[in-house]
């Protein structure tokens, strides 16, 4: 026998038993993005390096240490798209749908981060995302952050998420700032461990999202880009947040929240969990509004989130929070005899159009009644219908309960769909 081939490490299978959690919360996602007039985008999954180098930022986790990059045959470089804003910007702006208008877009698919795998951390992962485009007061910043809340509501989260707010500030100020910060970092240096000296020039924000216990109280004194917003960051802010309160929206301020991506500004939010471990992120997103035109466009505002589908996959699992859903079969059919065999892929048929929205199964591979009826049971079918040449040759089938006691029923086929559409 030949070795078996495994799949890619971080990158799993979803199995049939797991589909329908999915199915459900894809369907609550569409459900909800759709009340807010939101409109699905897809672009490809493979998409030019340049592309994420220029909008994630050359000094991230993302574009340092995690992306699937590969030559393709003619030595392009190409990239697994490790998330999807760039790839939203770079398909709306191609198509010519931000110039001059807004839009409100949302997308699903599977990412790509090279990461070491572990609960809540895959190298295949999915994302929900949802961008707007072509606003830019804080009225648009509370939608999105409003219709996520609605999203944790319906699938029955509230209680188990919170919700993190922070702004970066205009470019401006949030230079001025990082002078400040670095500053700051290279009077406490002996404190910095490997990966924040190597960011503290670079990327001094990031140092602030440091998850290192160490560096918890040196960074907890640190100066904060809070107390040096201008003043239309600040009023923007505050707007915001009078429209979450509005909105019965509770949050809390964090002021070491910056986000792994380099092209926020103003505001940046997450919403996590305590109930995952420490992966508790499950949707993080903010405004970005340098990020079209730093990728060729006409300068436009913009704002989005990015929710991780398998943190929150395990989470509705984790808090028992699924509907059941059955994939049981409806009807199962059993031919009994060549000439049924024949006969029963018609009847099969007219009863799926009689029947909209059930599982109607007809045994293939033959056997005896004993047989069919074993797998008639493994479907889970509530009803079989029973087909035997004999019978048939009077126009009549028989219909047997699989989890009922009760006595079978012969039908005319021509009765067929008319009795069985009230089951
Ligand atoms: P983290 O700090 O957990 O690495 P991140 O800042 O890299 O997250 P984003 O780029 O903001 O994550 O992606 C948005 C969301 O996508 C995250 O909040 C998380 O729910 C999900 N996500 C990110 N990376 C992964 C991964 N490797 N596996 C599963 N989900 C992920
Ligand atoms: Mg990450």
């Amino acid at each position: 026998m030949s070795k078996e081939i495994q799949a890619i490490r971080g990158m799993n299978d979803c199995l049939p038993q797991d589909t329908p959690v999915w199915q459900y919360v894809e369907s609550m996602i569409r459900r909800t993005v759709s009340s807010y007039g939101y409109d699905e985008i897809r672009f490809p999954i493979v998409e030019m390096t340049e592309l994420f180098k220029r909008s994630i930022g050359e000094v991230t986790d993302i574009v340092e240490k995690e992306m699937y990059t590969f030559s393709d045959r003619n030595g392009d470089s190409l990239t697994l798209r490790p998330e999807g804003t760039a790839c939203c910007v770079r398909a709306a702006n191609q198509a010519g749908l931000l110039y001059n208008q807004e839009q409100r877009l949302w997308y699903m698919g599977p990412m790509f981060r090279h990461e070491r795998p572990q609960k809540g951390r895959y190298r295949q992962f999915h994302q929900f995302g949802l961008e707007a485009f072509g606003m830019q007061g804080p009225d648009i910043d509370a939608e999105v952050i409003i219709l996520s809340a609605r999203l944790w509501r319906e699938l029955g989260l509230t209680p188990f998420v919170t919700l993190e707010l922070n702004t970066l500030g205009s470019n401006a100020a949030r230079a001025a700032y990082r002078d400040l910060l670095v500053s700051y970092l290279e009077q406490h240096k002996d404190l910095l461990d490997e990966d924040s000296l190597r960011r503290m020039y670079s990327n001094p924000l990031r140092v602030l999202d440091s998850k290192n216990p160490a560096m918890a109280e040196m960074l907890a004194n640190a100066p904060k880009l809070l107390d040096h917003l201008d003043a239309e960051s600040a009023e923007h802010f505050q707007a915001l947040q009078q429209r979450l309160q509005a909105a019965g929206i509770e949050f809390t301020i964090n002021p070491r929240l910056v986000r792994g991506l380099d092209y926020y500004n103003k505001t940046v939010f997450e919403w996590v969990t305590t109930s995952l471990g420490s992966q508790g992120t499950v949707c993080a997103g903010g405004r970005y509004d340098g990020l079209v035109e730093q990728l060729g466009g006409k300068a436009t505002p913009a704002v989005g989130f990015a929710l991780g589908m398998e943190r929150l996959v395990l989470l509705l699992q984790t808090l028992d929070l699924i509907p059941a859903v059955s994939n049981n079969a409806d009807l199962y059919l059993m031919p009994l005899g060549e000439a049924a065999e024949l006969a029963a892929v018609s009847v099969a048929e007219q009863l799926r159009s009689v029947l909209p929205g059930k599982r109607v199964m007809l045994h293939c591979g033959g056997g005896n009644l004993k047989k069919q009826l074993k797998r008639a049971d493994k479907s889970g079918a509530a009803l079989g219908v029973l087909l035997g040449d004999d019978e048939l040759a009077n126009g009549q089938v028989t219909l047997k309960w699989l989890r009922a006691d009760q006595p079978q029923q012969t039908v005319n086929i021509a009765d067929l769909a008319a009795v069985l559409k009230q089951f």
